[in-house]
């Protein structure tokens, strides 16, 4: 009981994980984008934000310790305006080294030169216009299984009550050689986006950490790294009920779901 009320009617900040898609959502008027405004319209204003992005992905756990990151333009074949799009949000060395301390059982490095990838600025953008809300980034640690990057989340939650915005940036179906503008989503698709919904759903942790088991896994991720930011989210947010802001199947074979814990 005491637990149920804290719980439910604390400060706590809610956790998300959001389908970002193309670059181009950081631009054009569409639903997607429609969503992620809609979302932080209905939260709490973050003290700072701490985002997972699929496009940190890396071999070790580092966290952005940088006054005021760069914006990184990490895709190519877009057009010239989003080469050129900057958003100068400013980083906090304070919240990464106090991460640093958070995740004990991992060795945590201060990365001081990295600025944000596009899997944050581009839902940042749209969320946040003014950008200023500090950010930082924790990466991906690819050596570690999919239960530890989890477990890594749990221990982040101690931040929420810190007014820290937890974001999982990647996409639950994110196969962009089978993409087809002109398709509706794949049935494939919808049957691996609905399992995870449902398990999520459900709390079914452990079918999501061994997602891999999943008969279309390698299809629905022909590589890994969009995923793994939606355990560090559900790490986050364990044991909450999540609801769902977006979700399309964009042509064929990207989801753009969104969860919410709150
Ligand atoms: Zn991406």
């Amino acid at each position: 009981m005491v637990q149920k009320n804290s719980g439910g009617l604390s400060q706590k900040m809610p956790v998300l994980f959001l389908g970002h898609g193309s670059p181009l959502n950081a631009i054009e008027n569409n639903e997607f984008e429609k969503g992620w405004v809609k979302i932080a319209s209905e939260l709490p204003r973050p003290r700072a934000v701490l985002c997972v992005s699929a496009h940190w992905y890396t071999e070790k756990t580092s966290v952005t310790n940088i006054k005021a990151p760069g914006t990184i333009h990490d895709f190519y074949g877009f057009p010239e305006e989003l080469n050129i799009l900057e958003y100068n949000a400013p980083g906090a060395p304070e919240l990464a080294k106090q991460i640093k301390e958070i995740l004990q059982s991992v060795k945590t490095g201060l990365d001081n030169t990295r600025g944000l990838d596009h899997g944050t600025w581009v839902v940042l953008r749209r969320m946040y216009p003014k950008a200023d809300i500090p950010v930082v980034q924790l990466a991906i640690d690819s050596t570690l299984s999919p239960k530890r990057q989890f477990e890594l989340g749990r221990e982040l939650a101690v931040l929420r009550k810190k007014g820290v915005l937890i974001i999982g940036s990647g996409n639950v179906v994110h196969n962009l050689m089978l993409m087809d503008m002109d398709s509706g989503p794949f049935s494939w698709a919808v049957e691996f986006d609905s399992f995870v919904k449902q398990s999520l759903v459900n709390g079914d942790t452990r079918a999501l950490i061994n997602i891999e088991k999943h008969r279309d896994f390698s299809r629905a991720h022909p590589t890994t790294e969009h995923y793994p930011p939606l355990l560090y989210a559900l790490g986050a947010a364990e044991g909450e009920k999540p609801y769902f802001s977006v979700e399309k199947i964009f042509a064929g074979s990207l989801s753009m779901r969104c969860v919410v814990w709150k």
